[in-house]
């Protein structure tokens, strides 16, 4: 018996010392399962371990599985990712291998061809002069169940055939190894042929680089990147499309499918195991040549990686917050520069990080400035709220409805927008002035009419309708505050009754692939949505954008607020005039001077990143400066704000690195746990993984107590 290291995919340190027998030759990288205490474990075979226990002590491995292994490159980005994200490498480990029988063989279905050359080597019986009668014709193929039947012969005769090299097995081959490149293109626009020239060209090995496509909604971006798969096709190498929601990919595997002749592989939570296996061994084999996916495609096991491409590289979805805390387009990045292949970030509204990182020459820009054929860019107007004469309950403006209506006439779509599910943010109490609020959560309890209920949005505790105050009991005092899309669709349905309508939020998600069909096929007038709707469709005949409450998501006060708005609202009016007829959209707002109202309907969106990037820098926020958060939680507050007192107590001296707080979260309670945080803010280069390792080291956490480290924080609530 010898000695190895395992890294086991779970939540525990390591790697740990097992043993294996001697003649079993056994390397870095390929899965093993192991028993730990009561369980069996999956992991990979690990260059040393930090344990230092007596042969006899140790444990034998269960299973070694030889076929498969993760890429040295591959365990470059486990231990970078690991240290990055401040997770365990364990845990990281688990996001490539999540479930065990993802690496279990396959049991394909063996077809099997003769070898007529070898034939003259083996003692023709009876049984096998029958099995060689199939195979008169030399291109005929036969598993052996079939082989068994016709041939009526003994699952024995095949074995030893197969042993004498008589029977030969076929590699059934994947799908996507019949590829038609080509199959349906356009011919690319100038622009789009210099942009696509350049990702090209930067393929191959040592060559790799960053690229933003930047350009309007509907100006060709998708095209460009298709261009530069078709590349990696020719040369046999693998891309993966990251798109920031499963819901977008839809459209996208059509477009794929008429451009390139084959249907891309699709990876996401709701596949069936066998599905799932059968992909992530695609994958790793280098049979599923393109891969499009959410944030969990990251950590597929691929062979020979050409392309990364991030669409929609703003989206704050690929933030993820549960969990492992990590940026999934950042990350991307750096597989790609572990792989060394170009990696493509595409936007019409690029995040801040990534103009920045043009500025300083990190990325190349390519840029589409002007949408495909006649489309015009959609005309943005503002709606003055303070013009407006208030009518209570009632949210659209006269001049939206007007648009409407008119839109109505020419029997075009329009499209309402607010970012805001139910029908109701708050409920309030007539009587005593209490509003509805979650038991476990510090947040107002949203009513919701469609599906009756009070719902909490952070923590989705909910209750049936009540009909008196829970706090004075009052009969029939309680009245709904402000507009959900809910309340919004009433008011559309009773002023335009006529008109075919409908609605879409999480909600009703399931509805949505219909919805959005019924919306292409302008079997809609009226759709009204949150920002659900805002992403990747396209509707031939919407040309009027109603935006309800512009300035909703300005207030909430985190550093990308602002930035996040303009991208929503950005993203919410290309919706509109996207073919032939002229779009116009309409924002609702109290704050018509506000940068990004006015550069939104100036058009003028480099006017709204000078002036950002202006009070970032100014303020060393990112991307000019670094944060981390850490949360703390606990359900007892007086023991949370206590062990705060102790943390605050030992925050490590350094001239580089400011710490602030501890202060209760914005929305305190969540799920029944106090939550208290830290921000940590630096300048770039100062490596803040280590200072928050250290410092986190010199204390004793009690084990009630909860705590999180996020790297680069968006969420701030
Ligand atoms: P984006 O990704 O920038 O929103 P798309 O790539 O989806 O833009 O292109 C918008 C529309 O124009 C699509 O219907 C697409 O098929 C079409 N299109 C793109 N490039 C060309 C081209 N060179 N010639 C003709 N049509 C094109
Ligand atoms: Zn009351
Ligand atoms: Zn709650």
């Amino acid at each position: 018996m010898k000695k190895i290291s395992v890294l086991l995919a779970a939540n525990i340190p390591g790697p740990y010392d097992y043993l294996v027998s001697d003649d079993l030759d056994i390397k870095f990288g390929f899965f093993v399962r192991v028993p730990f205490r009561n369980k069996e474990l999956i992991g990979i075979i690990w260059d040393d371990s930090s344990e230092n226990i007596e042969k006899s002590k140790l444990k034998e491995i269960i299973e070694y599985y030889p076929s498969f292994k993760l890429s040295e490159t591959i365990i470059d980005f486990i231990k970078f990712f690991s240290r990055y994200n401040f997770t365990s490498l364990g845990k990281t480990l688990k996001l490539f291998i999540p479930q065990t029988y993802l690496i279990e063989d396959i049991k394909t279905l063996k077809k099997y061809k003769i070898d007529k050359k070898k034939i003259g080597n083996i003692n023709i019986t009876n049984a096998r002069q029958s099995v060689l009668d199939l195979f008169e014709e030399p291109s005929n193929l036969f598993s052996s169940s079939e082989i068994i039947k016709t041939a009526k012969v003994s699952p024995s005769v095949i074995k030893k055939l197969i042993e004498e090299e008589v029977l030969i097995s076929v590699d059934l081959v994947s799908q996507q190894s019949f590829i038609k490149v080509e199959h349906k293109k356009f011919n690319l626009n100038t622009d789009q042929s210099i942009a696509a020239k350049n990702i090209i060209s930067s393929m191959g090995d040592k060559n790799f680089k960053r690229f933003l496509i930047d350009g309007v909604t509907g100006s060709g971006k998708t095209e460009v990147y298709f261009e530069a798969i078709e590349e990696a096709l020719k040369r046999n190498k693998q891309s993966l499309i990251l798109l920031p929601e499963i819901s977008l990919t839809e459209s996208l595997f059509e477009r794929i499918k008429i451009r390139f002749g084959f249907e891309p592989s699709l990876w996401h939570s709701d596949l069936s195991k066998t599905k799932r296996r059968k992909i992530w061994q695609d994958v790793y084999y280098n049979n599923a040549k393109l891969v499009i996916g959410a944030r969990s495609s990251l950590f597929l096991p691929f062979k020979d990686l050409g392309l990364i491409v991030v669409d929609e590289e703003h989206d704050n979805s690929y933030k993820q917050q549960e969990g492992i805390i990590y940026q999934a387009r950042d990350m991307a990045i750096s597989l790609g520069s572990f792989e060394r292949v170009p990696v493509v970030m595409v936007s019409a509204t690029p995040s801040l990080e990534t103009v920045l990182n043009i500025k300083e020459g990190k990325y190349k820009n390519l840029s589409l400035p002007e949408r495909i054929g006649k489309a015009s860019l959609p005309d943005i107007n503002f709606i003055d709220m303070r013009d407006e004469e208030y009518i209570k309950n009632q949210w659209i403006s006269e001049k939206l409805k007007t648009e409407i209506q008119k839109t109505l006439g020419r029997k075009e779509q329009s499209l309402i927008f607010l970012n805001r599910r139910g029908y109701a943010p708050v409920t309030l109490c007539k009587s005593c002035g209490y509003r509805l609020e979650c038991p476990k959560c510090d947040s107002y309890l949203v009513e919701h009419k469609y599906n009756p209920k009070l719902i909490c949005h952070q923590c989705g505790f909910s209750i049936k309708p009540i009909a008196s105050c829970s706090e004075c009991n009052s009969k029939d005092s309680l009245v709904a505050c402000g507009p959900g899309i809910e309340r919004i669709t009433d008011e559309i349905l009773k002023n335009f009754p006529e008109a075919r309508i409908a609605t879409l939020s999480s909600d009703n998600a399931k509805d949505t692939n219909i919805v959005l069909k019924d919306m292409r096929n302008g079997l809609v007038d009226i759709l009204i949505g949150t920002q659900i709707i805002s992403k990747g469709h396209h509707f031939p005949l919407l040309t009027c954008v109603g935006v309800i409450d512009a300035d909703l998501g300005m207030a909430n006060g985190d550093l990308r607020a602002a930035e996040r708005t303009y991208q929503l609202l950005h993203q919410v009016s290309g919706r509109t005039g996207r073919e032939k007829r002229p779009g116009k959209a309409f924002l609702q707002t109290y704050f018509p001077a506000h940068p990004v109202i006015k550069s939104l309907v100036s058009s003028q969106k480099e006017n709204f990143q000078e002036a950002e990037l202006k009070t970032r820098k100014i303020n060393n926020l990112p991307p000019y400066g670094k944060l981390a958060s850490i949360i703390l939680s606990d359900t007892d507050s007086l023991r949370l704000i206590k062990f705060c007192k102790i943390m605050k107590a030992a925050i490590p001296f350094s001239k580089e690195i400011i710490v602030l707080g501890p202060v209760p979260a914005p929305i305190t309670k969540v799920r029944g746990r106090v939550r208290y945080r830290f921000l940590l803010k630096t300048n770039k280069a100062v490596n803040l993984q280590k200072y928050i390792e250290f410092w986190i080291n010199i204390i004793k956490k009690p084990s009630s107590i909860r705590l999180t480290v996020d790297i680069d924080p968006y969420y701030f609530l």
